[in-house]
């Protein structure tokens, strides 16, 4: 057995046969190997060693399960805010150099990835000669740095289009998306994907026949060359990913772009001069504020990766998370679109899940559509077919209730009706166990109503997902007033398994989303009455940054279903808000949305994917009896009519304890409506103005009445300046009658 030479406090170093040396990657203090300051000391430390003792190849792996390196620890990027763009270079430059000792020494390296290998730990293995990645699904490889609205600094964009070609490697590093092992073997990323038993032995095998060979000098000699592309080619590539990219971005997120032209501009030139290009670009990316929002939104997910749900963030450990209960035979009941879809996400996440519709005929149509989403490839955005027909063996389909008895969560999704609603979980309850969980996927009846159907509600809570569930990873965990901790705990839990984001919020009208949602939707029909045009309404919001305007997303919801949630929501907010009368209007010329083929829009089509046609020219008509007195409105007015309501609901809410702080209503807005990343949240895009700012533009909006009125916590911030949305002290959100 081979003895460790030396020994770090992140690396492993080891003395294999044949004169190799193996460096294990193990990051003391992360769930994720990362590359912190200690790690990139001691790897400079280390070449110095290796070269006072040459060895004949070297082997790079990692000494911590399903992890070779995750890139940059997060208090690192942190530091650069506050750094000027030549420092931000000069950072960029000594990593991009100190991964350089690996292509510059005299012997090869090869580097075994088994697990996440992202950012700055894709950079380190494309600086070793040689690469292997396992079939573990763990394994996935991938430059996510667009994300945080930046582009790898340490040589990415310089090595990886000199690797697999500038085009595969734009795709890859601009929309941030990662590569299985297998994917990375086809796109020449890795020189081979083995499974992990076997990833040592051929890695090196691999590494002998290079010294044998020398092939690595020519690798590496191939690797410092200029790709320089033919002009149609070039302009191709310009041109088509640039239009896809501006596609994807609508011009709101600039890193992706700049991926595009650092690679095209730097592939022509030598690896010296692209480097500086490299640099430059990141330093650039670095001062902008969607990065530092961008980055902000990261660790509000990691923060929420970390939270069991119950009480503040710095008391949930991973003991925390080990004594909670762990869920291994789901049943969903109802097979619509959101039990499709939470089926679906269950699948995808591995569970053999149980499916329960009274109606036969929709079970039977739901089934490939839960296949088809279930074996989504998003890097090829296609279906893999091959795993749709994998997935069939864990689908389990039935029109009887009996057949859920064995399950240890119920997720219960069946028709928005409050009687049928509490006759199916009593239903349920009849046929689980004493210690089954049982969830609801209610947009609309208060966990309360629903619990008295149970005989052990604290059992029971809500668990409401979003639509469409495969893009939207918001999952409201609502707490009745009986609801257990455990119970909270264990389906925040589940949420994460099935790589979804939970938020716990209390059993209120609307809960969260659909609360700051409400405001709104209600202000663009005001703007409707009002007389200004309906697509520009819509138009203004997309620039914002929204996917969908609200009247798009009214129809979307569909008219009638809105007209019952506005009836919910007047319970929260009708002092402030009326009921618009408009919804009912639609809603009895029977122009219920897409659903209908006719709402606020015309439609080519009926049913869910149907795509706008025209106007719905007669809607004027409809509108006529409520019109409101008119003016003249700007694009800035009509945005800060539909924002600023739902930034004053957002802490409206926060003032009720309906959720724990205002990070979980940037995440939740984020994750469940689309509010755009880059702005950071609602209350994220609140601060961005200053409370003094908001304060003095709903000034303007005086007239409108209640809805615009500064609320008291507006008022203290701006007398304070604090943040609307600091991480600040948690208030948990408790059980009602404890
Ligand atoms: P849907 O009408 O598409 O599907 C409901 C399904 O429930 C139907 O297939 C129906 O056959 C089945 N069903 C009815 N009675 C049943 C019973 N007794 N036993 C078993 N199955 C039964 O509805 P949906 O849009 O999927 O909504 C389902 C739930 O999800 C509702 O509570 C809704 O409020 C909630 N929800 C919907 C959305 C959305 O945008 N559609 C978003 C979030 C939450």
């Amino acid at each position: 057995m081979p003895q460790p030479v030396a020994t770090f406090s992140t690396l492993v170093i080891e003395q294999l046969a044949g004169g190799i040396t193996a460096i294990g990657i193990n990051i003391p203090d992360h769930t994720q190997n990362v590359m912190n300051q200690r790690f990139i000391d001691e790897l400079s430390q280390l070449f110095v060693l290796l070269r006072q003792n040459p060895p004949r190849g070297l082997l790079v792996e990692s000494r911590r399960e399903g992890s070779f390196l995750a890139g940059a620890d997060i208090h690192r990027i942190d530091a650069i805010w506050t750094q000027s763009p030549a420092q931000i270079m000069d950072l960029c430059d000594k990593g991009r150099n100190l991964l350089g000792l690996f292509s510059s020494s005299s012997w090869p390296s090869v580097a075994i990835i088994d697990g996440v290998c992202l950012g700055g730990g894709l950079e380190l293995a494309l600086a070793c000669d040689l690469r292997v990645a396992t079939e573990n699904q763990k394994t996935v490889l991938g430059m996510p740095e667009v994300k945080l609205g930046l582009i790898p600094g340490w040589g990415g964009t310089v090595r990886l289009p000199r690797l697999i070609g500038p085009g595969p490697a734009i795709e890859l590093i601009a929309s941030g998306e990662s590569v299985t092992g297998d994917q990375a073997r086809v796109l020449g990323l890795v020189d081979a994907c083995v499974s992990s038993s076997s990833a040592r032995a051929s890695a090196l095998q691999l590494l002998e026949q290079s010294i044998a060979t020398e092939s690595f000098r020519k690798r590496r000699h191939d690797q410092q060359q200029p790709r320089i592309l033919e002009k149609p080619e070039h302009d191709f590539l310009l041109a088509t990913m640039g239009a896809v990219i501006a596609g994807r971005t609508k011009g709101n997120y600039p890193a992706p772009m700049a991926a595009l032209e650092t690679v095209v501009q730097g592939s022509a030139k030598s690896i010296h001069d692209a480097a500086s290009l490299e640099s430059k670009a990141f330093a650039k990316l670095a001062k902008t504020p969607v990065a530092k929002q961008l980055v902000r939104v990261y660790r509000l997910s990691e923060r929420n990766r970390k939270d069991g749900g119950l009480c503040d963030l710095p008391k949930a450990s991973s003991e925390d998370f080990a004594a909670v209960q762990r869920f291994d035979k789901p049943s969903v009941v109802g097979a619509g679109i959101m039990g499709a879809g939470i089926t679906s996400r269950h699948l995808r996440s591995g569970f053999i899940t149980n499916l329960v519709d009274i109606d036969a005929d929709a079970l039977q149509k739901s089934i490939p559509v839960i296949l088809e989403e279930a074996a989504w490839d998003r890097y090829h955005q296609k279906t893999n077919h091959k795993k749709a027909s994998e997935l069939t063996g864990l689908l389990m389909s039935s029109t009887q209730l009996s057949a859920i008895s064995v399950s240890d969560i119920v997720v219960e999704s069946v028709t928005e009706r409050t009687d049928l609603k509490q006759k199916v979980l009593a239903g349920i309850e009849a046929v689980v166990s004493s210690s089954t969980v049982i969830c609801t996927n209610t947009s609309t009846n208060p966990i309360a109503t629903l619990a008295a159907a149970l005989s052990i509600p604290a059992r029971f809570c809500g668990m409401h997902f979003f639509n469409p569930v495969r893009r939207m990873s918001l999952v409201e965990v609502i707490r009745g007033p009986d609801t257990s901790d455990s119970t909270v705990a264990a389906v925040v839990l589940h949420a994460k398994r099935l790589k979804k984001v939970p938020v716990v919020v209390q059993d209120s009208p609307g809960f969260l989303v659909n609360r700051v949602l409400t405001p709104y939707l209600h202000e663009s029909v005001e703007l409707l009455r009002e007389g200004v045009d309906l697509e520009s309404i819509d138009r203004v919001s997309r620039r914002f940054g929204m996917p969908l305007g609200p009247l798009e997303l009214y129809d979307m919801v569909g008219l009638d279903t809105a007209f019952y949630a506005g009836l919910v929501m007047a319970n929260a907010i009708g002092d402030r808000i009326d009921a618009s009368p408009v919804i009912p209007a639609l809603v009895k010329a029977g122009w219920l949305g897409r659903k209908t083929g006719c709402g606020f829009y015309r439609y080519k089509s009926t049913g869910h994917d149907a795509k706008i046609a025209s106007v719905n020219e007669k809607l004027w008509t409809v509108i006529e009896p409520y019109r409101l007195p008119g003016r003249q409105i700007t694009d800035d007015e009509i945005r800060d009519r539909l924002f600023l309501p739902m930034l004053l609901e957002a802490l409206l809410v926060l003032d009720e304890g309906i959720v724990r702080d205002g990070c979980d209503i940037d995440l939740a807005v984020i994750h469940a409506l689309g509010f755009p990343a880059f702005r950071g949240g609602v209350l994220a895009w609140g601060d961005s103005l200053g409370a003094t700012e908001v304060v003095r533009r709903l000034d303007q909006f005086k007239y409108l009445g209640p809805r615009m009125i500064a609320p008291a916590r507006l008022l203290t911030h701006a007398e304070s300046g604090l943040p609307f949305a600091a991480v600040g002290e948690r208030v948990p959100v408790q059980q009602k009658n404890v």
